[in-house]
Formats: structure tokens, C-alpha cells, sequence
């Protein structure tokens, strides 16, 4: 898929969501919030669903949970333009209460569409009910800051999916918002693994796939040696020197 094919498709996307009907929040809702970002990006943002602001100007995080991911993603040098965000649901449930199981399971399809498109290295999930879209079973107390392959059924054919509290919640909590720091931290190195995943299973394909993503312009160079999937912090740690100089483009 082309930039312009894969800019196309998602702006495809958003009008369908900005018309579906398909489940009860769309009753309550002043403009529903399909997604935003770099259509070109290797990591991908998903949080739950659309807050007060959010649900009036039509844009994901942008209250102060936005402001809190915004300084995050600012403490290891990326912009929210550089990524994609988009959430579990794409419209506000009423009085922000949490997404109901048939709510998600009906604006499903339109983040599996997103992630068919952007085919991120990285789905970073902010919550628990992003987090259960990908890890199923999973406690965040336990996973945050932890890393697992995703399940190509999500529509991110080959990616790691990485654990974060959510930023609303983190804004209650010093603790919580200073391991939130510590998590993001992380997150460059866990693209560099999965730069390295995706290079490995390139290489054993056995047919050379063209593309034009830039993950795919990263992954012309010849491929280190191929790591195991982060799964600890001690893990993350010990490849940190490595992704000290790694930019995201
Ligand atoms: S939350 Fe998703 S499925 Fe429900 S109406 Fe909005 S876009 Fe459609």
C-alpha cells in the first residue's frame, strides 16, 4: 500500500465512522472520534474511548490525559503527530463511563481496519480495556510496561504490543503517573525489537514483499541479530544503550 493509498483508506474509515450506527453510543454522541496521526507510522496508540472534549471537537486525547501523553511521548522525543492514536471505541460512552463488551465488540472492526492499514511495528494500549483487546486475560497492575506479540487477528499483522496505564488514570496518581514515565521510557526500545522481529521474518519469508513504509525503509539495512520478545523490564533495560540513539523514523 502506498502513502497516499494508506491516507485514503483511513480517511475512508473515519467517515464511515463518523455516520455509524452500529451500537447504542452513537446516541449520545456530538461527533464521533475515529483516529488521528501519521498515516506513515510504525506505533500506533490506542486508548478507550472519546472523553468530554474529545466527544465535542472530534480528536482523540486531547483534555488532560492528551496533555499528560503529550509530555510522555515529549520525555523520549516524539510529537503526537509523529504517531497514530485512535481508541477502542470511537464514541463517548455517556457520563465517561467505562465501554460496555457489545460496544467494543461493535466498533471492533473499525480498529482492526486502522491497524490493517497502518501495519504498525508497535500497538502501544493505554488502559485496561485496550490492553484486554490484545492481551487477553491479562491484569495491567501486572503487564504495564511489558511487552507480547500481537495476535495478527487484530488486524497488526506483526507487531508487539506494549502495556500502559491509561493517562487519566495516571493523572491521579503520582505513583502511577511516574511509572507511566517509566513505561513510555520503554517504548523506543520495544520498536527496535520489533524492527528486529519484522527483519527476521522478512528475511525467512520466502518471497521479497515490496512496500514503501518507512518500517520497511528501516528494515533495508541488514538485520542484527534476531532477539527474543520482550517480555520483562530487565529485558527492555538491557537493550536501552541500543535505543538511546533510535528515532522513530
Ligand atoms: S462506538 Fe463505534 S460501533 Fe458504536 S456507534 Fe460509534 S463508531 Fe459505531
Amino acid at each position: 500500500m502506498t502513502p497516499n493509498e494508506r491516507r485514503v483508506a483511513l480517511a475512508q474509515i473515519a467517515a464511515e465512522v463518523s455516520t455509524c450506527t452500529a451500537c447504542r453510543l452513537h446516541e449520545g454522541r456530538t461527533r464521533a472520534v475515529p483516529g488521528e496521526g501519521d498515516s506513515d507510522t510504525e506505533v500506533v496508540f490506542v486508548g478507550e474511548g472519546p472523553g468530554f472534549n474529545e466527544d465535542r471537537e472530534g480528536r482523540p486525547f486531547i483534555g488532560r490525559a492528551g496533555g499528560l501523553l503529550e509530555r510522555m511521548l515529549g520525555s523520549i522525543g516524539w510529537q503526537r503527530e509523529d504517531v497514530f492514536i485512535a481508541n477502542v471505541v470511537k464514541c463517548r460512552p455517556p457520563d465517561n463511563r467505562d465501554p460496555e463488551q457489545d460496544e467494543i465488540d461493535a466498533c471492533a472492526p473499525f480498529l482492526r481496519r486502522q491497524l490493517e492499514v497502518l501495519d504498525p511495528a508497535v500497538v502501544v494500549t493505554l488502559g485496561r480495556f485496550s490492553m484486554a483487546a490484545f492481551r487477553p486475560g491479562a491484569r495491567i497492575g501486572a503487564v504495564h510496561g511489558t511487552t507480547a506479540p500481537v495476535d495478527p487477528a487484530s488486524g497488526a499483522a506483526d507487531a508487539l504490543t506494549f502495556s500502559m496505564y491509561h493517562p487519566a488514570y495516571a493523572l491521579r496518581s503520582p505513583a502511577v503517573e511516574r511509572e507511566s514515565y517509566e513505561d513510555m521510557a520503554k517504548v523506543p526500545v520495544v520498536l527496535l525489537r520489533s524492527r528486529e522481529r519484522r527483519a527476521v521474518a522478512g528475511a525467512a519469508a520466502p518471497m521479497i514483499t515490496m512496500t514503501t513504509t518507512p518500517a520497511a525503509a528501516a528494515l533495508a539495512a541488514p538485520a542484527p541479530v534476531a532477539a527474543p520478545v520482550i517480555a520483562s523490564m530487565s529485558a527492555a533495560d538491557q537493550a536501552a544503550d541500543d535505543a538511546s540513539q533510535l528515532t522513530l523514523f
